[in-house]
């Protein structure tokens, strides 16, 4: 039997694996995590009105009934794609090699901060379950800060939030954070008001929301400005700490404004194995670290190796979902066309727009010729999002919390804990992620001896 291994249960590899289900293929998807995580609405999940698990199913049940596919949940370390097997580890720390005769690599990326990392200990980034729960225990607990705070200067820097980067997933968090301190909250606390909460985003740009073009993205800032958002475009952030972030205005003036809660919502770096897939075929790996791909997908040299989605580039494709199931669905097909023993196609993108939410009732839609905001992108928006959204029970259950978010005063999703919103300093103070990888597996390791 042919033998695909997949890297990455996200938007390019789940929808790889599905395109498989009836070739006379065995499967095996290696995740580092165990759930398919819909990032869109991670924000949702950051600001209490999302569960995590409605928008990050288990792999292993999204697949449960396609019989040809193992779900290994390890992280991949390398390739050898001489003798065609890759090395991951499980979290137990045992090692694991996947042999394969096709290999899909949909490992997607991470945050990028401009080569600051230390900015990451006080701005979490929006791209894992970690990050938005980490951030809403920050979110929510900055409220609860406040209203023990006596001193009003430091009331008011717990009281106000900084969001950097401008593109859709800035605005939405910063319009969330809006409303939650102007429509949810204000009736829960008697010492402070809610509804003062500074909300500020920062771009280095000339405008937020740029993809969007000027109209839409005119309407999406107006509309956030409705919400109380201070926008600060052609601004750059020049340095975060504990208790606030300096910004190089456009006159390049420094200014420092005192925030205890901020989101780093700017930049994408991709997954390092886009870097060792280009060192081991001699493919271009662009600032972002994507790896370069023929017109099919595959690597120069490797036509059995194919890069999707956020870690790859070609031609100056946005990093988008679409992007991602669309060329995860066209390196399945170029496997079991090959297998049928017909000649591999170009990939071909179907352009499907792109679309933010700024708050309840308001989004801005670009879609072909279309552009929509105010209510009709809204229900666009939900109606794209629902879709997408992974599993019935999700969807069911979404519809249920957005009614209770955005038609009533509610929030769902509002419990915080310590070990959340702490998360990220702790793991920093013990030496960083790999470091407690490392102390979890040694410790495994101590037990089972
Ligand atoms: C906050 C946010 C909002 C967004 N909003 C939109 C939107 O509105 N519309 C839109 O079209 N796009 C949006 N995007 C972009 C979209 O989510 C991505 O383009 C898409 O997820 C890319 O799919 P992918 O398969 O390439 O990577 P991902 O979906 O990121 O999947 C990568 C997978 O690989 C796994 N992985 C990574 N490294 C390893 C390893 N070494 N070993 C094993 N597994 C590994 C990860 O755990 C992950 O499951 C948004 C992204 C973010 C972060």
């Amino acid at each position: 039997m042919h033998r695909v291994a997949i890297i990455g249960g996200g938007f390019g590899g789940l929808f790889a694996a599905r395109m498989l289900r009836r070739a006379a293929v065995e499967v095996t998807l290696v995740d580092r995590t165990n759930y398919h995580l819909f990032q869109p609405l991670l924000y949702q999940v950051a600001t209490g009105i999302l569960s995590e698990g409605q928008i990050a199913p288990p792999i292993r049940n999204v697949l449960r009934r396609q019989k040809n596919v193992t779900v290994e949940m390890a992280e991949v370390a390398g390739f050898d794609l001489a003798n065609r097997r890759l090395s991951a580890k499980r979290s137990d720390g045992s090692g694991l090699q996947i042999p394969y005769d096709s290999l899909i690599v949909a490992a997607g990326a991470g945050q990028s901060y401009f080569g600051h990392d230390e900015y990451s200990v006080w701005a979490p980034g929006m791209k894992t379950i970690d990050d938005a729960l980490e951030l809403r225990g920050r979110i929510l607990g900055a409220f609860e800060m406040a209203e023990l705070e006596q001193d009003p200067d430091l009331q008011r820097e717990w009281l106000t939030f900084v969001v950097v980067g401008g593109g859709p997933t800035g605005v939405e968090i910063a319009g969330q954070i809006a409303e939650l301190s102007r429509r949810v909250l204000p009736r829960d606390f008697r010492r402070i008001e809610p509804g003062t909460a500074r909300v500020l985003l920062f771009d280095g740009g000339s405008e937020i929301l740029a993809g969007f073009g000027d109209r839409l993205a005119g309407k999406g800032a107006r509309e956030l400005e409705r919400l109380g958002v201070e926008i600060r475009t052609g601004s750059l952030v020049a340095d975060i700490d504990r208790t606030g972030v300096e910004v190089k205005g456009p006159g390049g003036d420094v200014e420092r404004v005192a925030a205890r809660t901020k989101v780093w919502a700017a930049g994408v770096q991709a997954s390092p194995l886009a870097r060792m897939l280009a060192e081991a075929t001699g493919a271009e790996c662009d600032r972002a670290g994507r790896v370069a791909v023929e017109p099919d997908c595959s690597l120069p040299g490797h036509p059995e190796v194919f890069a999707v989605g956020d870690m790859m580039s070609m031609g100056g494709l946005p990093g988008v979902a679409e992007v991602a199931m669309q060329q995860g669905i066209h390196a399945s097909r170029t496997i079991k066309r090959r297998l049928d023993g017909k000649e591999p196609q170009p990939f071909r993108y179907r352009d499907l727009g792109s679309m933010a939410m700024v708050s309840r009732f308001r989004a801005v839609v670009s879609f072909k010729g279309l552009r929509l905001s105010g209510i009709l992108g809204w229900l666009m928006w939900l109606l794209v999002h629902l879709a997408f959204l992974t599993g019935t029970w999700n969807r069911v259950t979404t519809i249920f919390g957005w009614t209770v978010s955005f038609i009533g005063r509610g929030r769902s999703q509002r419990t915080i804990t310590l070990q959340q919103a702490m998360g990220r300093t702790a793991i920093e103070q013990i030496g960083g992620r790999e470091e407690l990888r490392r102390k979890v597996s040694e410790g495994e390791r101590d037990r089972s001896s």
